[in-house]
Formats: structure tokens, sequence, C-alpha cells
């Protein structure tokens, strides 16, 4: 087993992880990143939302990405970290092939997984006719037959600002009845159509391309695009086993961090959807760039004390 030493182990090569490993390597730390290679938004064609990045392929932003970070020095290595352990100077990470990586400090930037409910042909649809996040996706979808799907108490939210960018919005499914009256009144009085029938599949034409869903009263629903809310689920395996304190949020438990970024573990970083489970990819990776600066003091000092420690023997 090969104990490969680091100043920095970034777990996660998303926005976030990249970005973290970008400002590192410039200030010419030792940097690793180990990345699964599986970005939550890696379905979607198109990203927006980032300045002067608006529109690029997700996936472009991350070999972009990749190529700088290397081109500072940085190793970028394919495959997934399945234990962290250690305290702040010494600190393990195990790779999937066994191989042993040591570091001084850590980021843990491994995002969250989108759970879609149990709806045929909802899977072939992710990231295209039917998605998330209505500043990634909105304005794709203006002016067009727009329905979302209620999975949690947070949907009626999303039903209520799509709104905003299309006069033609469905918002359905037995957790509509749930809503209370001045919920409900305001979302009609606005113009948005209740229905509380329940989805039973998602259709596409010939082309792949969405054309509505089927409904368990018999009905169909035409439609142009699907917003829904999956169930997120942070990738916090490694977050666990260290320790990390947790705490309720308003999309669920998550990880509990400062403002800039630092968990109850000390020299265990969280960046992007680890740390924020609503963040857009600009913020993700400005919360990558925030850790990195933050590392990099912290190193600073482990330096000084380090080299007044050195000091101190000679005399
Ligand atoms: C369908 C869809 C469309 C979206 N569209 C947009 C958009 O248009 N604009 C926008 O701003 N946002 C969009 N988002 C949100 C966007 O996906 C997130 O903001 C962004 O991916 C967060 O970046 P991140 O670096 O935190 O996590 P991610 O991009 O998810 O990266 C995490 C990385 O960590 C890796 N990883 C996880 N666990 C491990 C492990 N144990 N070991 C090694 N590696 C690991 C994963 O494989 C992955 O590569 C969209 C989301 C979805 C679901």
């Amino acid at each position: 087993m090969n104990n490969e030493s680091w100043d920095v182990i970034i777990v996660g090569g998303g926005a976030a992880g990249l970005n973290a490993a970008l400002v590192l390597a410039r200030a010419r730390r030792r940097v690793v990143v180990v990345d699964g290679g599986e970005p939550r938004n890696r379905f979607a064609p198109h990203m927006h939302g980032f300045l002067s990045r608006d529109g690029m392929s997700p996936l472009e932003l991350l070999e972009i990405g990749r190529a700088e970070v290397r081109g500072y020095g940085a190793e970028i290595i394919t495959g997934r970290a399945v234990r962290a352990a250690g305290e702040s100077g010494a600190f393990t990470v195990e790779l999937d092939d066994g191989r042993m990586l040591a570091g001084r400090r850590l980021v843990i930037a491994t995002g969250l997984r989108d759970e879609l409910p149990d709806l045929p042909g909802l899977a072939e649809q992710w990231g295209r006719g039917a998605v998330i996040c209505p500043y990634c996706d909105g304005w794709e979808s203006r002016d067009s037959r727009i329905g979302v799907l209620a999975t949690t108490a947070l949907s009626q939210h999303q039903a209520a600002m799509l709104r905003q960018w299309s006069a033609d919005v469905t918002f359905f499914g037995p957790l509509t009845a749930e809503l209370d009256d001045e919920t409900r009144a305001g979302l009609e009085a606005r113009g948005v159509r209740i229905l509380p029938a329940d989805a039973t599949a998602v259709l596409a034409d010939d082309e792949g391309r969405l054309t509505g869903v089927t409904l368990d009263d018999g009905a169909t629903l035409e439609l142009d695009r699907l917003f829904l809310g999956p169930r997120l689920v942070a990738n916090d395996e490694l977050l666990r086993q260290l320790g990390a304190a947790r705490g309720e949020t308003m999309m669920g438990e998550w990880v509990t961090s400062d403002s800039v970024g630092l968990t109850s573990v000390p020299g265990v970083w969280v960046a992007g959807n680890s740390a924020m489970s609503n963040s857009l990819v600009v913020m993700a990776a400005a919360s990558g760039a925030t850790v990195a600066t933050q590392i990099n003091a912290d190193l600073v000092m482990d330096d000084t004390r380090r080299a007044l420690k050195a000091t101190e023997a000679h005399v």
C-alpha cells in the first residue's frame, strides 16, 4: 500500500472541488483531487446562470477545469474515496483501488444524488424534459406548458415561482390536496391550475422530447416541461466516518459548516452541494474558492508553527 502525502486532499472534482484545487494549486500547495466522475448535472446538455459560461455543457466546464488545475501541478485521480480518517495535519483517505493518500487538510466536495420518484419514463427525461431548478431551466421553459409535480411540501414554491416564466402552469399530484386554503387561493389567483391526479408515466415523442404525463384518472396532461423536486441525498459517507456534525435544513438533514465551509471537525471543509444542497454551479465554484483561501491561511499558520518549532530545536 503506497502512502502518498499531500497538503490538501480534495474528494469530489465537480465545480466546487476543482475550483478549490485551482486556487490551492496556484498557491503552490500540493493538491490531489479524487473524483468519481458523476457530477450531479451530467444529465443536462447545457448549464445556465454562470456568467460567461451560460449555455455551456456542464461536462465541458469540468474538462476545461481539470486541464487548468493540472496546469498548476495538481493531480487528479479518477476513482472513489471509500474511507476517510485521522485528524487535522494527519488525514488518510483510502481509494476504491486500495491506494492510500495522506493529507494535512481535507475538502469534501462530493455533492449529492437526486433520487427520482419511481415514475416510468422519468429517468430518461431527467436533465432535459424533466428538471428541478427554475433558475437553470426557467428561461428555456418560458411561455411553454409547464407541469409541476408535487413531490414535497416545497413543491408549491416551485409552482408559484414558475408562474413568472409562463402563464400555463399546472401543479398536480395527490400532495396538492394538502395545500392550505391561503396557498391554494394564491396559486389559483395567479392562474396556476391545480389537479389532484397523480402521474402514472412520462410521455415522449419519437425524437425523445417530453410531451406530457398520463394521470391516474385516465387523462393525459400535455406538457413541454416537467419540474419536480427529487429527494436530495448527500454523498456524505466520508463526513459521517469523520464524525462531522449534522443539522436540520429546509432540504433535510445536512452536514453543518460555518460561513466559510469549515465543519465541526478541525481540518475538514465542505464546498458546493456538500455544504449547501441548493447551490448552483457558480455558487459551488465560489464556495470551493472560499474554502481554498481559508485552508491556505490555515496552512500558513501551521507552516509558521512548524518553522518556529524547528528553530527552537536548533537553539
Ligand atoms: C438536472 C440538473 C440540471 C442542473 N442545471 C444547472 C444549471 O443549469 N445551472 C446551475 O448553476 N446548476 C445546475 N444544476 C445544479 C448543479 O448540478 C450543482 O450546482 C453542481 O453540480 C454542484 O457542484 P458540486 O461540485 O458541489 O457537485 P457535483 O457537480 O455533483 O460534483 C461532485 C463530484 O464528486 C464526486 N464524488 C462523489 N462522491 C465521491 C467519492 N466518494 N469519491 C470520489 N468522488 C466522489 C462525484 O462523482 C462528482 O463528480 C443542475 C442540477 C441538476 C440535477
